[in-house]
């Protein structure tokens, strides 16, 4: 009685926190495939020797947290900043992170195995490793050019970004203005090019506009690797309603990111008012040189992050449980997926989803919120698989027509 009353006091909802068996929680997380689908790990292992099969006080992913979190799959995500590079040094970058990602999957061969399939994911399932695959974020990282974008494939690139946070010549970013007033004709030719090549068109990140017009020109269902819904916080890279059942309709997937300043706009609203830590950053990356390692800057931009975590705090585990939901809701249940945003956040996550070892409390939430297990096993890793094997046939099917 104490404690329920210390509960209460607490602001807890009493009803929700007993309800779960753990064991209800621990059988389905045995049967799951869980794929994370944007994990920004890749630069840190590239710049500053990152060691995945280290459990580290840092960052959110390394083997044993992976472990931890009953994961079968990730896709390392291949960034190149394009305020930073020009698109043939973006070339280069990209590159140098294929490269980093396939000699750390060889550095840890009882624990990770290359995949480029979704039967590749569930073979490397069954033989108890972890799936590593890649998808290039930034349409910039292909200079324009299909011969790119194919060798990328070769290399088993298995989504590109349409557009970070700048435009591509051929595609407008949600985050400026548009210019091209979405896709540009060669944009569309690169979206069929990935369909044929059976590579996932991914829209986090482009405009409402290139949205409509990447998913006009796909075969294939598109993907979101990493965004959130806009009807509950603002950012213009998280998905509205409409585009949530468009994605739906085509048979995509919206994989939620956990980036709290796309959770809520609170929050979001507050990280933008530390303005001594956005100087601190700003006079970092400044330092960076073009080609340079970021490995002097890691601890440093660490030491900025838990100071905008001291004075921000972190959001409740149900804010993100809000944005699952809402996301099943509007575009239904086998439309919604994981895409966590892992190491490319700057350390903000809600409480309870620090890192990628935390996927129990996730099924434990969405316990709580009524989630049958069979849904639950679906936004886990179940839609991905599925929205994979559909790209895959489509890809099939036009090289069979090409030939
Ligand atoms: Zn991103």
């Amino acid at each position: 009685m104490k404690n329920l009353v210390l509960l209460l006091l607490l602001g807890y909802p009493a009803v929700a926190q007993t309800r779960v068996d753990p064991a209800r929680v621990d059988r389905l997380l045995q049967r799951a495939a869980v794929i994370d689908l944007h994990d920004d790990t890749t630069q840190m292992i590239l710049d500053e020797a990152y060691n995945l099969g280290e459990k580290h006080d840092y960052g959110q992913v390394d083997i044993p947290r992976m472990r931890s979190g009953h994961v079968s799959g990730v896709f390392l995500s291949i960034w190149t900043d394009s305020d930073r590079y020009t698109p043939v040094e973006a070339i280069r970058r990209t590159l140098e992170q294929i490269d980093a990602v396939r000699r750390e999957i060889a550095r840890h061969p009882g624990d990770l195995e290359m995949a480029a399939t979704s039967a590749e994911i569930l073979a490397a399932r069954k033989r108890g490793h972890i799936a590593i695959l890649m998808g290039v974020e930034g349409g910039i990282a292909i200079d324009s050019d299909l011969a790119v974008l194919r060798s990328y494939a070769e290399l088993g690139v298995r989504y590109l970004t349409l557009t970070h946070t700048n435009h591509t010549p051929w595609a407008d970013s949600s985050s400026l203005a548009g210019t091209h007033n979405g896709l540009t004709g060669f944009g569309r030719e690169v979206v069929r090019e990935m369909n044929r090549l059976g590579m996932m068109v991914d829209i986090s990140h482009v405009s409402d506009k290139t949205f409509l017009d990447a998913l006009e020109a796909s075969a294939a269902p598109v993907i979101a690797s990493h965004s959130s819904c806009r009807a509950l916080a603002s950012a213009p890279r998280n998905m509205t309603d409409d585009m949530l059942r468009a994605i739906a309709k085509k048979g995509g997937v919206v994989h939620i990111n956990y980036y709290e300043g796309f959770l809520d706009d609170g929050f979001a609203g507050r990280e933008t008012a530390l303005k001594a830590e956005q100087a601190e950053q700003n006079a970092i990356d400044g330092r960076t040189p073009n080609f340079g390692d970021r490995s002097q800057n890691g601890p440093a931009v660490r030491k900025i992050n838990a100071q905008r975590i001291a004075k921000l705090g972190h959001l409740p585990l149900s804010r993100l449980l809000d944005h699952f939901e809402h996301a099943v809701k509007v575009a239904g249940v086998d439309h919604v997926g994981l895409g966590s945003d892992f190491d490319g956040a700057d350390d903000l996550f809600p409480e309870g989803m620090e890192d990628i070892s935390k996927t129990p409390n996730l099924v434990r939430g969405l316990m709580e919120r009524g989630f049958s297990d069979e849904d639950i096993l679906k936004i886990l890793g179940g839609n991905t698989l599925r929205v994979m094997r559909e790209v895959e046939q489509v890809s099939l099917r036009l090289k069979a027509e090409n030939r």
